[in-house]
């Protein structure tokens, strides 16, 4: 007998003010040019507020107040006092942890017990992590000696993981002793301007962290602007190409942290059950908006049948509605452009001939969201087996051999992530060190820790975050 369901909504109260401005310098700046663009709930396709459009005039203000605070305090501070002032942000984090989340939430549609249980408890220990690095610099590059930090960074970030990829970048920028101009993206730009308030609270001297709003002009702008001396970028293969070009002839540093099409590799011998959860945080874990999404589902084909069948069971299992709800697990599409985008790529699979299976639920009426879906019957020249999809649509592949999973799965010009999935711990090392994928992880999927290094290979980019190799960019030896 099928259990009666009771949603569970998340009522913390957030304060969203009609209005947004730029954090530059340590105060709330307009836009120059006066313009605004609205940010919505994707899950009700209400407005919650207008936000103040970057121009570049704005960017350069923004990249003056870095400057000035990098020369005159931030620069000059002993490193122990600066990380009296990263604890102090992590601190807060933590304390407006569950407004945090409910904001996240509203603003990109994921699930509240991922922004809750996930982003939020990640970007708290980012700051940690870094906070404690602040006064052992000497420490971290064996052999350089003090290193010095590299001035003003310049940072663009996506909208899938917003408050967390801001952490990502200003947590080790500030702690090296560098400052900040940060560009969220246009759809999710609510929780790094509260990230900016945080800040303004901790008493941060102004303009070590500097958040100004807008779209991919506004980005290009700081890309360009000639007082950065470092350009840290999240997002997409296609922009992260733009930016190099731009960057490219000048003294400016630079990361990329670009897409993904990783394979999970299941092998005969895997306890099937296990397997099968990792598949599904895989894939529909942030509703496939995921860099590191393990989008491709090798498996091997002994065991092909049982692992759909499986598989079509536990969909119909996952909660898709309100990402407010605390029992949902499939939350909305972040924007209108990315849900046209997620469809048309599922029809081009049909069209190629794969055959499509989705969870049999109803859709909510108002928002934007996409079933659970996985196609059988891929070959390895499906667009849905070579583009990142970027939603919750998993390509269902098979091998026989190791050599053959190890093969199919290098086959992409991405390399971001990985996942194996065996019994054998001989056979887990011997298929993971072959693939060409910045994480691999065995028999699990999707773990995160501030002192794990993470990062890419080809065209998911190059540097790495988190960890004693997430400092070496923010830092000149
Ligand atoms: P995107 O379109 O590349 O946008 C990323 C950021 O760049 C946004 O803030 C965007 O502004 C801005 N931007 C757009 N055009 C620009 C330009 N010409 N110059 C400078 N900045 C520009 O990517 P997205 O769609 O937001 O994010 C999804 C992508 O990010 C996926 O490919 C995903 O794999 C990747 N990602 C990678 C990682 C990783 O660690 N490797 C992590 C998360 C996501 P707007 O918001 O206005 O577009
Ligand atoms: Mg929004």
């Amino acid at each position: 007998m099928a259990l009666a369901y009771a949603p569970s909504i998340e009522t913390t109260p957030v304060r969203i003010a009609p209005r947004y401005d730029h954090f530059i310098g340590g105060a709330w700046v307009p836009s120059s040019g006066g313009a605004t663009f609205a940010t919505v709930n994707p899950a009700t396709e209400e407005e919650l507020a207008q936000v103040a459009a970057g121009t570049a005039e704005d960017v350069g203000r923004a990249v003056a107040a870095a400057r000035e605070a990098y020369e005159k305090h931030w620069r000059p501070m002993r490193p122990a006092d600066r990380a009296k002032y990263v604890y102090r942000i992590a601190r807060a984090i933590t304390e407006r942890s569950r407004e945090l989340a409910v904001l996240e939430t509203m603003d990109g549609g994921k699930p509240i017990k991922e922004s809750r249980d996930f982003d939020v408890v990640q970007a708290a220990a980012h700051f940690f992590y870094y906070a404690g690095w602040s006064d052992k610099l000497r420490y971290a590059l064996h052999g350089a000696g003090d290193p010095a930090p590299v001035g003003v960074v310049g940072s663009i970030i996506p909208w899938n993981f917003p408050l967390l990829m801001a952490a990502w970048k200003i947590a080790p920028a500030i702690a090296c002793g560098n400052t900040i101009v940060l560009k969220p993206a246009e759809t999710t730009p609510l929780t790094a301007l509260l990230l900016a308030e945080i800040c303004a609270e901790a008493d941060l001297p102004p303009g070590v962290v500097n958040v100004v709003t807008g779209d991919g002009r506004t980005g290009a702008a700081l890309v360009a602007h000639p007082d950065v001396n470092k350009i840290a970028f999240t997002g997409s293969t296609e922009v992260g190409k733009i930016i190099q070009k731009t960057v490219a002839g000048t003294r400016k540093r630079m990361t990329l942290e670009l897409g993904g099409k990783a394979a999970n590799i299941v092998f005969a011998d895997a306890p099937l059950d296990q397997a099968v959860e990792g598949v599904v945080n895989g894939i529909y874990f942030n509703q496939g908006h995921v860099c590191c999404a393990g989008s491709r589902l090798l498996v091997q084909e002994s065991v092909h049948d049982e692992v759909v069948e499986k598989l079509k069971a536990r969909i119909e299992t996952l909660r898709l509605g309100d990402p407010l709800d605390k029992n949902t697990d499939i939350g909305a599409i972040n924007s209108s452009a990315q849900h046209a985008k997620i469809a048309e790529l599922v029809e081009s699979g049909v069209a190629e001939g794969a055959v499509l299976h989705q969870q049999s639920c109803a859709l909510p009426e108002r928002g934007w969201f996409h079933r659970a879906s996985f196609f059988t019957g891929v070959s390895q020249s499906h667009r849905i087996a070579r583009e990142e999809i970027f939603g919750p649509v998993l390509s269902i592949m098979t091998f026989r051999t190791a050599d053959e999973a190890i093969e199919k799965a290098n086959n992409t010009p991405y390399g971001l992530s990985a996942g194996v999935w065996t019994d054998k711990g001989a056979k887990s090392m011997y298929v993971a060190q072959r693939l060409q994928a910045g994480v691999v992880w065995c028999s699990t999927f999707n773990q995160f820790d501030p002192s794990s290094p993470f990062g890419g290979y080809r065209e998911s980019g190059f540097g790495r975050e988190g960890g004693v190799a997430g400092l070496r960019p923010y830092l000149t030896v």
